[in-house]
């Protein structure tokens, strides 16, 4: 699972990973929009709460990994991004991989200055939303122009770093003992990042 503020690279970094070790790639949040989009059960359940202004609660994101974690193509492992965001989503995630293999945890570390730094200058795909990586000024999905995404106004930005803050440092706490969790200094190149990420997994896996 990876930890990491916005602007930390997770998406990048999610694709290199599932690219290496061929795992599916779990975003609670693509999760949660594909059921809503789908009117599926849960997808009800959620645009209800989302139309009321509600939180998504621990139980209710808990049945949908738990779910999803049921599906053989989790088998020889898998990416989890956006979940556990609390100590009960934690606690239950404990149980779910309990008898596989250890869970590790991927801290992409940030300044806050860099944080700010970085999403001032982010870049996002007109047509597809794709946050855009590395140089060029086209979407490497789909070729589309590329604007400046409309959350990264600098107020937001730090709202969103405090809500972070408080989210994941009891998370911090929580894993930070164990052996399998990694911290990867985020402020490097791309490139550079990754091979951290795969030296530490793999370092991990044997522990
Ligand atoms: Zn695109």
């Amino acid at each position: 699972m990876m930890l990491g503020p916005p602007g930390a690279g997770k998406g990048t970094q999610a694709r290199q990973l599932r690219r290496r070790w061929d795992i599916p790639h779990i975003s609670t949040g693509a999760m949660l929009r594909e059921a809503v989009q789908a009117g599926t059960p849960l997808g009800r359940e959620v645009a209800a709460i989302m139309e009321s202004g509600g939180l998504i609660n621990d139980e209710v994101i808990t049945r949908v990994v738990t779910e999803r974690l049921e599906q053989p193509d989790t088998s020889n492992g898998f990416l989890l991004d956006g979940f556990p965001r609390t100590i009960p989503q934690a606690q239950a995630l404990d149980q779910m991989v309990d008898g596989r293999a250890p869970l590790i945890v991927i801290d992409i570390a940030l300044t806050e200055a860099e944080v700010v730094r970085r999403l001032a200058s982010r870049m996002v795909c007109a047509e597809c939303g794709t946050n855009a990586t590395g140089e060029g000024d086209r979407c490497h999905d789909c070729g589309g122009p590329l604007v400046p995404r409309a959350d990264d106004r600098e107020q937001v930005v730090i709202n969103r770093l405090k809500v972070y803050r408080e989210q994941t440092e009891p998370l911090v706490r929580y894993y930070g003992e164990r052996p399998t969790y990694c911290r990867i200094d985020g402020a490097r190149l791309p490139d550079d990042v990754t091979a951290d990420i795969f030296r530490a997994v793999e370092e991990a896996a044997r522990r």
